[in-house]
């Protein structure tokens, strides 16, 4: 049987135009890029392109990119360095980011280095903007927000420069989790006031285990990864060439088709919560699936059955690949603190479904007419 994959906010199948790229390097290019002789200096060439690659897509300087093993480290490598190097004592962020950085945070917190403070999110995980005013404004120690730019979750989405101007109105340093939007919205480093950003490219076709943090000119931290001098002495370690060849061609092919992909992907949401509506009587969506939300992502909350526990795993052995929480807990029993963030935890089983330009509307009728199925009444 074949398989009807719709989980893509955990990964995303590689391109295989990224594919193709990435083994024709494996084959034909070896070098350390530390090396100094011409085999190194051609890897070195391969590193130095793509990072120039991806600024442009990012209208920033290529000095600014600093590769990473991907979207975890990145997150880790902004909060550690800020609270270490900036002299940040207090995070503002939220209860439904991603474990990279709540966990992150909680390290932070545990050691004594810093104070949290949560910023209201609503049922459906949109910010209090005026509650971030509020921290920001009640004490000026300096401050690091953290707040993600799209809900891996539920999809709800913040405004970067919004967020990112009242931050700078405060003086506050700001990093946000873009990990499940690069690749799939333009991201204008030009217009945007913040400090770091982070990428991962197995959400875009690219391959897992390579991401980098952007990190603004004027900020300086220091390594989180000490070793040798690689990224210009911020992070040590041989670099991924494979990895990083692979994350700037996955954007090139992203950013190329990017409108013919979010028209696509976007109707295919748009399709299933039709057909959800229509068919499954009771169902409800959590968090934001208006037009401003993550177009990939759709967090669906069916009515109460019997064996809501079994809910996924029935999914998965019909020949459906979806998601009961975050990607990186996704096949854990650990209740979603995304779900529990917005108070949406309950007896009712959530069903994450994530979406990308190789999903079809036919799939989505396969899958609703197996939901359906687990619905009606069963004749014994
Ligand atoms: N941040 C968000 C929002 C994510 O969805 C993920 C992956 O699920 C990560 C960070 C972690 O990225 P990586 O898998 O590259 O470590």
């Amino acid at each position: 049987m074949s398989k009807i994959y719709m989980d893509n906010a955990a990964t995303t199948p590689m391109d295989e135009e990224v594919v193709n790229e990435v083994a024709n390097l494996m084959r034909n290019c070896f070098g350390n890029p530390s090396s100094i002789h011409a085999l190194g200096r051609e890897a070195r060439t391969h590193i130095e392109k793509s990072r120039k690659k991806i600024a442009e897509f990012l209208h920033c300087s290529p000095a600014e990119i600093f590769f990473t093993s991907g979207g975890t480290e990145a997150d880790n490598m902004a909060i550690r360095c800020a609270v270490e190097d900036l002299g940040v004592k207090r995070v503002i962020t939220s209860t439904i980011e991603h474990h990279a950085v709540t966990h992150t945070v909680e390290d932070l917190w545990h050691r004594n280095k810093i104070r949290i403070q949560f910023v209201e999110v609503n049922s459906k995980g949109q910010l209090n903007l005026s509650h971030l005013e509020t921290l920001l404004k009640e004490d000026d120690s300096p401050a690091l927000v953290s707040l993600m730019h799209a809900n891996n979750e539920i999809g709800t989405m913040i405004d970067l420069v919004e967020v990112g101007t009242l931050c700078k109105k405060y003086n506050a340093y700001f990093h946000s989790d873009t990990v499940q939007t690069m690749g799939h919205y333009p991201i204008n480093l030009k217009e945007i006031p913040v400090d770091f950003i982070t990428c991962s490219a197995h959400k875009f076709h690219g391959p897992k285990g390579i991401g980098f943090l952007y990190i603004h000119s004027n900020v300086k931290i220091k390594p989180l990864v000490t070793g040798g001098s690689q990224e210009r002495n911020m992070r040590a370690g041989t670099e991924n060439i494979y990895g990083i060849i692979g994350l700037s061609k996955a954007m090139e092919v992203a950013y190329r088709d990017l409108t013919a992909h979010q028209e696509h992907i976007r109707g295919i949401k748009n399709h299933m919560i039709q057909k959800l509506k229509e068919e499954i009587p009771g169902v409800e969506f959590n968090g934001d699936i208006s037009d401003n939300s993550l177009y990939t992502v759709l967090n669906v909350k069916f009515p109460s059955t019997p064996d809501s526990e079994m809910f996924l795993m029935k999914l998965d052995i019909l020949g459906i690949c979806a998601s009961g929480g975050s990607a990186c807990s996704s096949g854990s029993n650990v209740g979603s603190h995304v779900l529990a963030g917005i108070k949406c935890a309950g007896e009712r089983p959530s069903i994450r479904f994530s979406f990308s330009k190789y999903n079809t509307k036919e799939e989505v009728d396969k899958v609703v007419s197996v939901l359906k199925g687990m619905f009606e009444p069963q004749i014994v």
